[in-house]
């Protein structure tokens, strides 16, 4: 036994067009790992991108909740920053108010350049009496407004505060969208953001959160932005920002432990369909190696069945049909072996009288006739034999159809009894037939039928001494018709009643031969019941036996009634 190249051969005899087409292994490892594959990918997009913006909601929330508590502070009276935006809107107010003041104070310098620089003498020295002018109450000095000095680092104070509280970055914004005070950049370098969306829209009283580069840095940044108010007034805005980087690795940190999960997953779901694959493969390499040891003549193989799934009654299958084949194949020697038993026998018989003969020449020409005549029976048995032989070989190989129409068997029988009818007078033997004239239909081939029975009856007279009788007997039940042949004759043995149906059995082969030979149907060789019961069969009948020694044998042949 050669089973690796016997493998090899039946591998690359078959056509293969992709690699993994050579092993159901490989399929399976292919397919198990594929599905899980796909099926964590999809996954882990899914997830990360759910992530991803649930940080992206909680990050905007968390902003746009700083900016409005620093807002609250600002404006509510109770926090202790409540007047300090205050102050600075009083003071930047003032500062423009002032400003304003000045720009018109300079305009009439130009055109009333005289007059006003008396004012301006005035205004200089108003302690100092003025002879031309009613004396004028002095004006009352202007309110002081807070210093810059003092309002902005406190302002500062407090973008610093929550910078840090929210990791972010501050900035407070005048009414006007104007940069005050930032917690990361002086405020030169803030551009007015009166036009951004989060702190327009804080400025009409709401809030909003945006995701754009930031101006200074170019970094895609998260903004939130909340109105600093006073009753309906607005004071200001407070915008805090936090750049994405920030809150993209949060996100990308988990969708990182997600990927690994995943992978983790995969080459652990790979190994679980190595194992499983190889589990399942093993039985069927073990049933190819022992089809092929079969294949080669052992039909000793037997592989273990040690699961009920199906590949546990694959295996079984495969070991009935081990035993079948071995069955099949003994019996086919067995038959061989009688089969040339049988031939040779008559064969030496004929080759030793044909070298008497030549022997004797002429100078016993009686002993020669007789050798003569022996001889001719001896052909005729092996005739006979050939015959039988042939007839079971052809009715195993090529069983007849199943017939296409009814027949009555009354015809039958009937003709089967007169072509008897002879054999038993000379064999002394009375013969009755008590079947009725006409039967029920069955689908049966007749002319098969017709042989089962004249074999049946030429059993019965053969074996029935002189004096005895054969009787042929149809019946009918309700759903079958049965057709008897029984005698008068000696009777089988019961221990050989259950093989007479068997190739070669005979009860007695002396008294067989002997009597094969009396007619020219039968071999004589066992060969006659195992045809009737082929005949049978084949035309959906079955036969039965019943022998009683000494007092007689009975056949009985049915078959289905028609329904
Ligand atoms: P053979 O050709 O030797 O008769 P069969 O197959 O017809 O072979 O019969 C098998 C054996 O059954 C015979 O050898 C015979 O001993 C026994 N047998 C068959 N029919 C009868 C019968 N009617 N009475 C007694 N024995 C019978």
């Amino acid at each position: 036994m050669n089973t690796p190249s016997t493998r090899n051969h039946t591998s690359a005899s078959l056509p293969n067009r992709w690699p993994w087409q050579r092993s159901l292994q490989a399929r399976m490892i292919i397919a198990f790992g594929g599905a899980f594959l796909i099926i964590l990918t999809i996954l882990t997009f899914w997830l990360g991108r759910t992530v991803y913006n649930t940080y992206l909601d909680a990050a905007e929330h968390d902003l746009e909740v700083v900016a409005f508590l620093a807002s609250n502070a600002l404006e509510d009276p109770l926090s202790g920053y409540a007047n300090e935006f205050a102050q600075y809107q009083q003071w930047e107010a003032e500062r423009i108010r002032n400003a304003a003041t000045q720009n018109v104070t300079h305009e009439g310098e130009q055109k009333e350049d005289k007059v006003n620089k008396d004012d301006d003498e005035d205004d200089e020295h108003d302690e100092r009496p003025t002879p031309t002018l009613a004396p004028t109450p002095p004006p009352t000095p202007p309110p002081t407004p807070p210093s810059p000095a003092i309002v902005l680092p406190r302002l500062q104070g407090v973008a610093d505060i929550y910078a840090r509280d929210a990791n972010a970055r501050v900035t407070i914004l005048d009414r006007n969208g104007h940069p005050v005070v930032d917690s990361l950049y002086p405020i030169t370098l803030i551009a007015p953001q009166g036009a951004q969306p989060e702190v327009s829209t804080a400025l009409r009283g709401d809030e909003l959160s945006d995701i754009r580069p930031d101006a200074i840095t170019g970094a895609l940044t998260l903004f939130a932005a909340a109105p600093i108010q006073q009753g309906s007034e607005i004071l200001g805005v407070v915008q805090l920002s936090q750049p994405m980087q920030l809150v993209a690795e949060k996100a990308r940190n988990l969708v990182l432990t997600i990927i690994a999960a995943g992978v983790m997953a995969v080459l652990a779901s790979t190994l679980l369909a190595v194992w499983i694959s190889r589990q399942l493969v093993r039985p069927v390499l073990r049933l190819e190696q022992a089809a092929l040891a079969t294949a080669q003549g052992d039909l000793t193989q037997q592989v273990p069945v040690q699961t009920s799934d199906e590949l546990g009654a694959l295996a079984q299958a495969f070991n009935t049909m081990v035993g079948a084949v071995r069955t099949m194949l003994e019996q086919q020697r067995a038959f061989v072996a009688h089969a040339s038993h049988e031939l040779r026998t008559p064969l030496t018989n004929i080759k030793l009288r044909i070298e008497a003969v030549r022997e004797m020449g002429d100078e016993a020409p009686d002993i020669s006739a007789r050798y003569l005549a022996e001889i001719e029976s001896e052909a005729d048995r092996l005739t006979r034999l050939a015959n039988a032989l042939l007839d079971l070989a052809h009715l195993e190989s090529r069983p007849s159809a199943p017939p296409a129409h009814s027949v009555d068997l009354a015809p039958v029988l009937h003709n089967a009894a007169a072509i008897m009818q002879l054999r038993a007078q000379t064999a002394g033997v009375m013969m009755e037939t008590t079947a009725p004239p006409t039967l029920p239909p069955v689908k049966v081939h007749p002319e098969q039928i017709e042989e089962a029975v004249l074999n049946l009856l030429d059993n019965a007279i053969k074996y029935t001494p002189a004096g005895g009788r054969v009787t042929l007997a149809a019946s009918t039940t309700q759903d079958h018709l049965t057709v008897t042949v029984s005698d008068t004759g000696p009777g089988i043995p019961p221990d050989d009643l259950p093989y007479i149906f068997d190739r070669f059995y005979r009860v007695d082969k002396a008294r067989s031969r002997a009597r094969g030979a009396q007619n020219d149907m039968g071999s004589g060789a066992g060969l006659g019941l195992a045809i009737v019961k082929q005949l049978v069969e084949q035309n959906q009948g079955r036969i039965t036996v019943e022998s009683m020694l000494g007092q007689g044998t009975n056949f009985a042949v049915s078959f289905p009634l028609m329904a």
